[in-house]
C-alpha cells in the first residue's frame, strides 16, 4: 500500500478487525473489551476535538518490529547495539518533520505533548521562573501551570486570556503582563480557542522582555502541517506538536526548534525527561509526517476546517454561541448556556444519543468547572471518516434538540444510522 493508498483508502473500524486469533486464543476477555470498543465507536459520532482515526500504514508501523528495539540516544549516538535501522527509520522521521514543517530541527521521541512541554520547559527554564501563559480558565493546557502538573509546581505562572467582549486573545493584557512580570518564556497555544494566535505579535512581545516563545500547538499540528493554518515556526524558540490529533499520526509528541536550541532540546528529552524511544512511535510519526505531506491529507485538512465552520454555524443557528462566533480550525467551543442547560448536562445529553463531546468551562464562565457552560467539539474525526457539511450541520441540528427540548430516541436512531453509514469509511 502506498502512502496516498493509505490516505484514501478504505479503513475497516468495526469490531471483526480485533477478533485477531492470537489474541482471542491468550486473552479473550481483553479481545471482547477491543470488539466492544470498536462497536462502540462504529455505533457513536466521535467529536472529541482531540481524537482522530488513525490509518492503516501507521497503524502497521505501530505493531512492526520496532516495537521490540531499545534505541536509547539518538541516530549515531545509541546506547544499545543493533541500532542502524531503527536510526534510519528515525532519520526518516526527523528530515520528514524538518521538511514539512521548515524547520531547522525537529526531535520525534517524545512519548506526549506533556512530555515535550517538560522537555522544552527543562531546556529554556530553571525551576521558579516565570512563565506567561494562558489561563487555564480561558483555555490553557494544563501544561501551562495547573497547581496538579509539574508547570504550575515547578514554575510561576502568569496568565492571560481573551476578550470579554469578542473572546479574542488580549494583546494589550499579554503585553503589560509581559512587562509587568518580565517572564523568562510566553507560551501561546491552547486546547479550546478556536483561531490561530497571532503568532508575529506574541514574538514582538517575547523580544521586548528578552523572553522565549513556546508555542504549545499541539491541537492544530495537521492544519499547520497542511498550510491550513500559520506556522508559528518561523516565529517561536520551540514549537511543541502532537502527532496524534488532526496529524493522524500515533499517540505521541514532537518538537521543532531553532538550530541554537538543537542540542539543548534533545538532552531535554534524552536522557533528562524519558530513557529509551518508542521506536515503534517513531516509524509510525515517519509514515503520518509522509501522509501528511500529500494533496490528499492537504484537502482533509481543508475539509475538516469547513466542517467546523458549518457545525459552528448549525449550533449558533440552533440558539448556542460559539465562541470569537465561529472557528478557523477544527474546534468548536461553544456557550449552550442559551439553552438553558450546563456543559456537563448537554454532555451526559449527548452521550446517551450517541454523539461524543466535551463538556468544557468557558472564559468568565459563572458555573463550577465541574458543571461549567460551554461544549468542545472538533471535526477532526468525523471528516477522516468522510462526513462533510450535509452532515455536520444536521449533527448540529441534532445537538440542538437534544439540549432544548431533551432526549428523544429518534435523535439516537438517527446517530447511530449516520455512524454506521460512515463507519467504515475514511
Ligand atoms: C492535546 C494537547 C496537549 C496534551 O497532549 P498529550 O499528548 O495528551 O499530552 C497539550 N497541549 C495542548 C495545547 C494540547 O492540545
Amino acid at each position: 500500500m502506498t502512502v496516498a493508498d493509505a490516505v484514501t483508502g478504505s479503513f475497516e473500524t468495526t469490531g471483526r478487525r480485533w477478533a485477531s486469533e492470537a489474541l482471542r486464543r491468550a486473552d479473550p476477555q481483553l479481545a471482547d473489551l477491543l470488539a466492544a470498543e470498536a462497536e462502540r465507536r462504529a455505533e457513536s459520532v466521535q467529536l472529541l476535538a482531540g481524537e482522530n482515526l488513525t490509518g492503516p500504514a501507521v497503524l502497521a508501523a505501530l505493531t512492526g518490529p520496532l516495537i521490540d528495539k531499545y534505541a536509547e540516544g539518538y541516530p549515531g549516538r545509541r546506547h544499545h547495539t543493533g541500532c542502524a535501522l531503527a536510526d534510519a527509520a528515525e532519520l526518516l522521521a526527523v528530515d520528514r518533520a524538518r521538511e514539512l514543517f521548515a524547520a531547522p530541527h525537529a526531535n520525534v521521541q517524545p512519548r506526549s505533548a506533556t512530555s515535550a512541554m517538560l522537555a522544552t520547559y527543562a531546556a529554556l527554564l530553571r525551576p521558579g521562573d516565570v512563565v506567561l501563559a494562558m489561563s487555564l480558565e480561558h483555555g490553557g493546557h494544563l501544561s501551562c501551570g495547573s497547581r496538579a502538573n509539574f508547570s504550575g509546581r515547578w514554575f510561576d505562572f502568569v496568565g492571560y486570556g481573551v476578550r470579554r467582549e469578542d473572546g479574542l486573545i488580549d494583546l494589550d493584557q499579554v503585553r503589560a503582563l509581559a512587562r509587568e512580570h518580565r517572564p523568562k518564556a510566553i507560551v501561546a497555544g491552547s486546547i479550546s480557542y478556536p483561531r490561530h494566535p497571532d503568532w508575529a505579535a506574541f514574538r514582538e512581545i517575547a523580544d521586548e522582555v528578552d523572553a522565549y516563545l513556546i508555542a504549545s500547538a499541539a491541537q492544530t499540528t495537521g492544519l499547520v502541517a497542511a498550510g491550513v493554518a500559520p506556522s508559528p515556526v518561523p516565529y517561536a524558540d520551540v514549537t511543541v506538536a502532537a502527532t496524534h490529533k488532526l496529524l493522524r499520526g500515533p499517540r505521541g509528541g514532537l518538537l521543532l526548534c531553532t538550530t541554537e536550541l538543537a542540542e539543548r532540546i534533545d538532552r531535554a528529552v534524552f536522557p533528562f525527561s524519558q530513557g529509551g524511544a518508542a521506536m515503534n512511535e517513531v516509524a509510525g510519526k515517519a509514515v503520518a509526517l509522509a501522509e501528511a505531506a500529500t494533496p490528499g491529507y492537504r484537502a482533509y485538512a481543508h475539509r475538516t476546517v469547513a466542517g467546523a465552520r458549518v457545525l459552528a454555524a448549525g449550533l449558533a443557528e440552533a440558539g448556542m454561541r460559539p465562541l470569537t462566533g465561529g472557528t478557523d480550525t477544527h474546534l468548536v467551543t461553544a456557550d449552550v448556556g442559551p439553552l438553558g442547560v450546563s456543559g456537563a448536562e448537554a454532555e451526559r445529553r449527548c452521550t446517551v444519543a450517541g454523539l461524543m463531546l466535551g463538556k468544557c468551562a468557558l472564559p468568565y464562565d459563572p458555573a463550577p468547572p465541574s458543571e461549567a457552560s460551554g461544549i468542545r467539539l472538533g471535526t477532526g474525526t468525523v471528516t477522516s471518516q468522510g462526513m462533510g457539511e450535509a452532515e455536520l450541520t444536521e449533527i448540529a441540528g441534532l445537538i440542538g434538540r437534544l439540549l432544548a427540548e431533551g432526549a428523544d430516541v429518534r435523535i439516537g436512531e438517527r446517530v447511530r444510522e449516520l455512524a454506521r453509514a460512515f463507519a467504515d469509511r475514511r
